[in-house]
């Protein structure tokens, strides 16, 4: 995590933090492992959002390494942290490789969960990184939303691409992939509509563009990040089936990771939809998007960093 602030990343956890270690406290106040303490352990996993499944996972994991041996509370930490460090393999936040110029990356995701604050943070890092950078405003359904995406992209240093509000996204694409061909610009960042309420047009008008954009530029949307708002818990994993089913998803953004107990739901997303975790947002700033480190993640949770 070389850019923003890790302080904030591993103070962001510590609601989650103290759900977990307040768990695995509790277990060990119990003197030994045994039934009825593992499940109390159980329910601060679950609380901490780690979902049903890698709960599950780490349960079996320490009941199998007690039967071994006693197990201390080192022991017990390292039983969960193996299980939860397995379980996010080798994420990180490394682009996957961008032989492509311009290099066209979709933002999606539900209404409020931080798409167009997620499309601003990764226009400044682009930007910090020197890239030509073009945010495409194809959240056309609210004039606020264009604005909106308009101040970040001055706050960036990034060129905006807007059109008329209520203008065809697709078209806002097309149009913003042939600027960005004769500008060019090196990375394309497309802001995209999360209403819910028209959930199927929502998805398909989705597709067409990703279409759309594929017929401009080769290979494009190159990446397509999905956004979700940690403290939304477990819904965040029913918004990634939904999205994942409609459009080839590349990685994911946890956004509000600052101040959840929920931060768990990362692991959870992670084993469950085998999307890697590219970022998590810790703020409302420029500089609060951080890629994510599946080992600093683990420790924060576990250790406080
Ligand atoms: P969109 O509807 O998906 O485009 O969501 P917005 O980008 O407009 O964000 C919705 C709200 O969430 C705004 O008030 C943002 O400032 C806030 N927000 C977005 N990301 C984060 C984050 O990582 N942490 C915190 N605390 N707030 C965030
Ligand atoms: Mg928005």
């Amino acid at each position: 995590m070389v850019f923003g602030s890790l302080g904030k990343f591993i103070a962001g956890l510590a609601r989650t933090r103290e759900a977990l270690t307040g768990a695995i406290q509790q277990v060990l106040g119990a003197g030994k492992v045994e039934e009825g303490a593992l499940e109390d352990l159980e329910g601060g996993l679950l609380a901490a959002d780690l979902g049903p499944s890698l709960t599950a996972e780490v349960i079996e994991c320490v009941r199998r390494r007690s039967r071994r041996e006693p197990i201390d509370a080192d022991g017990l930490r390292k039983a969960v942290s193996d299980v939860l460090r397995e379980s996010l393999g080798a994420d990180s936040g490394a682009s996957p490789g961008r032989g492509t110029r311009p290099w066209v990356v979709f933002v999606v995701g539900v209404n409020g969960g931080g798409k167009t604050t997620t499309v601003g943070k990764l226009a400044a890092r682009e930007r910090i990184e020197g890239r030509q950078v073009l945010v495409v405003a194809a959240d056309t359904f609210r004039a606020a939303a264009v604005d909106q995406l308009e101040r970040w992209a001055e706050r960036a240093g990034a060129a905006l691409l807007r059109q008329a509000d209520g203008a065809d996204p697709s078209s806002v694409v097309f149009d913003a992939l042939r600027a960005a061909r004769s500008r060019d610009v090196d990375t394309v960042l497309v802001d995209t509509a999360g209403r819910l309420h028209t959930k199927t047009n929502l998805m398909a008008e989705l597709g067409k563009m990703a279409r759309i954009a594929g017929r401009e530029v080769e290979g494009a949307p190159h990446e397509v990040l999905l956004v979700l708002d940690a403290t939304t818990g477990q819904n965040a994993l029913t918004q990634a089936r939904e999205f994942t089913r409609a459009l080839a998803v590349t990685g994911i953004v946890l956004t509000k990771l600052d101040g959840t107990a929920k931060g768990g739901v990362a692991l959870g997303i992670r084993k469950e939809m085998g999307v890697a975790i590219r970022y998590v947002g810790v703020g409302e700033g420029l500089d609060d998007l951080l890629e994510f480190d599946p080992d600093a993640f683990v420790t924060a949770l576990l250790d406080g960093g």
